[in-house]
């Protein structure tokens, strides 16, 4: 199993033009050891350095939003499209998972990427 299988359960899910709601909030998103390489990889090769942190902002935002976006953590993805992770501005994709899919996603992510 690939982490892109994972990422592939998720749905899709469109955030407000501009909202940065999430990743101004919620800190340092946790990540596991592949998704860690695959940022330092994304880093390297569009030449960037690691941001700092600032209070509970996550050092990956910029002005124009999510500078790590095609490899942001499953944690970044999921948010805003399962039960426990619900967008404060209460914005969702067609369909939200259900929680026995949500937890079945956990399963997959703490099986296979821990
Ligand atoms: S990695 Fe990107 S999507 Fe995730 S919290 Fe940081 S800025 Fe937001």
């Amino acid at each position: 199993m690939d982490i892109d299988d994972i990422y592939n359960l998720i749905p899709d899910f469109m955030c407000t033009k501009g909202c940065r709601e999430c990743c101004q909030n919620f800190g340092v998103p946790s990540r596991t050891r592949i998704e860690d390489e695959r940022l330092k990889v994304f880093l390297k090769k569009n030449a960037m350095k690691p941001g700092k942190a600032h209070g509970n902002t996550c050092p990956h935002l910029n002005e124009s939003g999510c500078k790590i976006y095609p490899v942001r953590p499953l944690i970044c993805r999921l948010y805003g499209t399962s039960p426990n992770y619900r967008c404060k501005m209460e914005v969702a994709p067609l369909r939200l998972l259900h929680e026995d899919e949500e937890a079945e996603i956990f399963h997959f992510y703490q099986t296979y990427f821990f």
